[in-house]
Parts: C-alpha cells; sequence; structure tokens
C-alpha cells in the first residue's frame, strides 16, 4: 500500500471531486469488454461509453498495476470531468488511507521524443509516477511489459 503526503492526498482529493461519477466497476467487468475496435462501444447506466480507447487497451494488455511503483488499480468509475459531456470509464488504486489515485498510461518513448501511440511503448503508471517520470524515458519492471505481438499492436 501506498502512503500519501498531505499535499499529495489534498491534491488527489481535489481531483476527485472535481468529477461527476455515474458508477464503479470491479476489473473483470470491464476488461472483457475492451476492444481495439475503433466504433467499439457499450452502454453502460443508458451512456454510450467507448471501450477502445488506449488506456483501456494498456490495461487489458499489460494489467492494472502501476509498472513502477506495483500499486494495483482496483476499479473502474464512469465518470466525466465537470466541464466535459461524455462519460469514460477510468481506472483507480487506492492509498493506504483510502485515497483515489488515478491510474494514467504512459508512454515509455515519449511522445515527444518520437515514441509511438503503440502497446509496446504503453506502461500503465499510476498518477504519482507518471508525475515523477514527466518527459523522461524510463521504462520499469519490463517483465510486467509483455511484448504484444498481434493485429491490436497497431493503432492506425
Ligand atoms: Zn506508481
Amino acid at each position: 500500500m501506498r502512503r500519501l503526503s498531505t499535499t499529495q492526498a489534498k491534491r488527489l482529493q481535489k481531483m476527485a471531486q472535481a468529477k461527476v461519477r455515474l458508477e464503479q466497476f470491479k476489473i473483470d467487468q470491464i476488461i472483457p469488454l475492451i476492444r481495439c475496435n475503433r466504433k467499439a462501444r457499450v452502454q453502460l447506466c443508458e451512456q454510450s461509453v467507448p471501450v477502445n480507447s488506449l488506456s483501456l487497451r494498456c490495461f487489458r494488455a499489460h494489467g492494472t498495476n502501476c509498472a513502477r511503483c506495483g500499486i494495483k488499480g482496483i476499479y473502474f468509475l464512469l465518470e466525466r470531468d465537470a466541464r466535459e459531456n461524455r462519460f469514460s470509464l477510468r481506472l483507480y488504486a487506492q492509498s493506504e488511507s483510502g485515497v483515489e489515485i488515478p491510474m494514467t498510461v504512459d508512454h515509455i518513448k515519449p511522445k515527444s521524443k518520437g515514441g509511438k501511440d503503440n502497446l509496446n511503448n504503453l506502461q500503465p503508471l499510476c498518477y504519482l509516477c507518471n508525475q515523477v517520470k514527466k518527459d523522461t524515458e524510463q521504462k520499469w519492471n519490463s517483465h510486467r511489459i509483455k511484448k504484444v505481438e498481434n493485429h491490436e499492436t497497431a493503432i492506425n
């Protein structure tokens, strides 16, 4: 379990309060729904929700653990930012004290340095580790990032 500083906890709580949330789903309720098809959507809570995003596909291919600190994404929330119209599925972990930590997807080789939108160039990172990594090129626990060798590797 991960401990947060007071500043980190406050920032994450503020981020959570800015969301409009409909429903929480377990990992195994969502992972089987994820597709690579461009138009893949499912009906959840009377919303048409995309299930083909790069981040969802990364969690399906590489699992829901942060590649750096190992914290585990434990549920998806169907949510939107206050200023967005559409709901989407986002993955969350929790700190030791129950503060939600968003799980993000990181480009191992940053896009700014020519990194591709390709599952082999993606790793799950929690929000806090992603902040540490920023624009550097680092790969952690490479055994967790299995090489993906099928048609889903190419996004376009
Ligand atoms: Zn992490």
